[in-house]
């Protein structure tokens, strides 16, 4: 009732809206994000249609490309800014965002308009839109908002991760010796009045393991390995390995030269880059910058090398037995994984709690992120939203239920008993086992056939089919 207040800003006047656009987000005066959704769900149908028309019609193109066209566009689209808006999705959101999704399960499918959303996802290996949404915030405010959220998700604190360096790590003007990085396979210039360090890292089913030694004068000086967390990637081994090889190089009297021979390019590629965004590769390079006498070289892995087959026996043994080595973070293709593992659980719960689709359930209880290969025809025969006379009974578009051959018109009938499909016919299972029979016909490639089969013959000669 009361007038709102007026702002002017250098004379301009700023009316007040319901809404406004900011980086392609919708917000609203209520702070709910629905204008938002509906506005990017309209969209994403627009985008859709178009490719459709692109592609020629519904039927145009096949099941998979499909898939690949909801999952690489229209995802992607919905999906944009979901940090700023998807983090904690209300029950309103969530759906709404079902509610968007569901055209684009129905078209994939090509399942019958009444088919269960939840059902729908399973079959197509697409979870619900509001958790793969989700999904991306969580993992973009962890890595790209570096918001602290993971503690309570995964069980890991902030700091065990590995995240990607900003900014400069030195002056651009600041560059190592030309001869301090060689790329040409080292192995013919071990010079003997060197110091020679060779390097390993591994990665086995046993776990991972970093590893050098020294060899000086001929003579084996020195070894260090150790044994990393089993999350932890071969190159951050890699990386572990030649880390410590510096570190150890740099503390030796002045007058020596050092060589450190690794046999694998990406980390020293890393290390002599200035602009890395890897923080161990940062501390690398910083090292190699102010000793300049510690030369790093490529060596061939594998060729026979006995010093660097050396390392590499090392590192394998540290994968078992070598002392735990703390200092390497979690990789990022781990945290992913934790999410993702997450979000498979919640939907896994959410699927098993559920009281759609049940028909479904019963012959696939798991959910999967890859789409199962079910064409058209398996989705209706099994899910039952199809052309039986008891399915249109049951939605109201026929007044009749059973079949023009006297019996019930049900998925099974068809199946096992109905005398126009007698070519496709199953063993009829006791009224117990019916569960149990459609799981197996669903594991079965022939039965499936045999289902198609059945569906094609119905769907083509539907009057066939329809009570006098
Ligand atoms: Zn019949």
């Amino acid at each position: 009732m009361v007038r709102s207040p007026k702002f002017t800003w250098n004379e301009f006047k700023i009316n007040r809206v319901k809404s406004f656009k900011y980086l392609g987000i919708h917000v609203d005066d209520r702070l709910n994000w629905l204008e938002n959704i509906n506005k990017q769900g309209e969209k994403a149908i627009k985008m859709h249609q178009n490719l459709k028309r692109i592609a020629g019609g519904n039927w145009g193109i096949s099941q998979i490309h499909r898939w690949t066209l909801y999952k690489t566009v229209i995802e992607r689209m919905l999906a944009h800014g979901s940090s700023a808006w998807c983090l904690n999705p209300t029950f309103k959101m969530k759906r709404k965002l079902s509610s968007i999704q569901r055209p684009f399960l129905l078209h994939i499918s090509g399942a019958y308009r009444t088919t269960p959303t939840a059902a729908l996802q399973t079959i197509l290996g697409i979870p619900p839109l509001h958790m793969q949404l989700q999904f991306e915030a969580r993992f973009t405010s962890i890595y790209r908002l570096r918001i602290p959220i993971l503690s309570f998700i995964t069980g890991t604190q902030p700091h065990d991760l590995e995240m990607k360096a900003t900014g400069w790590s030195n002056h651009p003007s600041e560059h190592l010796k030309l001869n301090q990085i060689s790329f040409a396979d080292g192995e013919a210039y071990v010079a003997r009045k060197d110091i020679n360090i060779f390097t390993d890292g591994s990665k086995t089913e046993h776990g991972v393991g970093a590893a050098f030694c020294v060899l000086s004068n001929d003579i084996w000086a020195y070894q260090w390995s150790a044994k990393l967390n089993d999350n932890n990637t071969a190159f951050q081994a890699e990386l572990t390995a030649l880390h410590e090889a510096v570190i150890y190089a740099s503390h030796l009297p002045n007058h020596n030269t050092s060589k450190i021979h690794v046999d694998n390019r990406a980390s020293i590629m890393a290390s002599s880059n200035s602009k890395s965004t890897n923080e161990t590769a940062r501390q690398i390079f910083k090292i190699l910058l102010s000793n300049p006498r510690i030369k790093v070289s490529w060596v061939k892995a594998h060729a026979g090398n006995i010093d660097n087959e050396r390392a590499d026996q090392l590192a394998k043994d540290a994968t078992q037995h070598g002392q735990p080595y703390s200092h390497p973070k979690l990789p990022k293709p781990h945290i992913k994984g934790l999410l993702r593992k997450r979000m498979f659980e919640e939907w896994q719960t959410l699927w098993k709690n559920g009281d759609t689709g049940r028909k479904i359930y019963n012959i696939m209880p798991s959910v999967s992120l890859r789409p199962t290969k079910w064409i058209r025809e398996d989705v209706i025969f099994f899910s039952q939203h199809g052309p039986f006379p008891a399915y249109l009974k049951r939605f109201h578009l026929s007044d009749r239920d059973s079949c023009s051959c006297g019996g019930i018109g049900t998925a099974l009938h068809y199946a096992t008993e109905c005398i126009y499909t007698v070519s496709w016919h199953m063993r009829k299972p006791a009224p117990n086992f019916e569960q149990e029979w459609l799981k197996r016909v669903a594991n079965n490639l022939v039965s499936r056939q045999k289902i198609r089969g059945i569906i094609k013959f119905i769907s083509e000669n539907r009057d066939l089919f329809r009570p006098p």
